[in-house]
């Protein structure tokens, strides 16, 4: 039958990299991760992680498939419209990889529900598109110690960063923004340009590969694209002392 797979086959062009080879896909296979948001930025995300081999998703959206989102949330297609997001992009995720176990996770989590949820998992990747959930992660991170992969993309600006807290004088999303009021613009207001959230969420992934085989890179660096002018930025993020996140306070 095809739903068996060959696990060095498929694997043989990672398996084949010496910073990789047999341990370190062996490492990717024992991961689990949570990706929070199926949207613009979760599809590429999970489409490569997936397909890369990570062993073990969460994926929590509790949105259904809007015809507005097709645009550029491509794990969703036409026929789904109208399904929970969580189950269309399980459907895509299985049909990749059959090697995966996929969890989803279709309601509005609270903090609470987020600490329960990470219990068993290594590292937390926000795909949100609003400041409240973002805070919300950047704590259960700070709480538990799992490192965070953070992205970002609206109208032709994106940028991504990730935090490991175990790291020293790790940073935190709110040493980037202190202020918690944060108004929160999203793409149904503002816009947002399809590829963009495919160049962003697909630096997501990378990191997320790095952080998972112990070669984080963006632990204390923002990356900030701008889509129109084809631009890189990198900016140093130190840790804040005063940081309301992670600071004394
Ligand atoms: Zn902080």
């Amino acid at each position: 039958m095809m739903n068996q797979t060959n696990y060095n086959e498929r694997y043989s062009r990672q398996i084949k990299l010496p910073q990789i080879g047999e341990d370190g896909q062996k490492k990717l296979h024992q991961a689990s991760v949570l990706i929070v948001g199926m949207g613009g930025l979760g599809s590429p995300v999970a489409l490569y992680l997936v397909a890369a081999g990570i062993g073990r998703f969460k994926i929590a959206d509790f949105d259904h498939v809007d015809e507005s989102n097709l645009q550029r949330q491509v794990i969703h297609h036409h026929n789904n419209i109208g399904q929970l997001k969580a189950e269309s992009a399980a459907g895509k995720l299985k049909a990749i990889n059959p090697d995966v176990k996929v969890e989803t996770l279709d309601y509005s989590l609270d903090y609470a529900d987020f600490i329960e949820q990470t219990r068993d998992i290594d590292l937390i990747i926000d795909c949100t598109d609003n400041f409240p959930t973002r805070f919300e992660l950047n704590q259960v991170s700070r709480e538990t110690g799992i490192p965070l992969v953070s992205g970002a993309a609206i109208r032709w600006e994106g940028q991504v960063t990730s935090f490991v807290p175990k790291l020293p004088e790790s940073p935190c999303y709110q040493c980037l923004y202190p202020n918690r009021d944060l108004e929160s613009a999203t793409c149904a207001m503002e816009g947002v340009v399809a590829p963009l959230v495919g160049v962003i969420g697909t630096m997501q992934a990378m990191e997320a590969v790095n952080i998972l085989l112990d070669n984080p890179q963006l632990n204390g660096v923002v990356w900030l694209f701008d889509a129109r002018s084809m631009d890189w930025q990198r900016m140093q993020l130190n840790r804040n002392p005063q940081c309301p996140g992670c600071g004394e306070g």
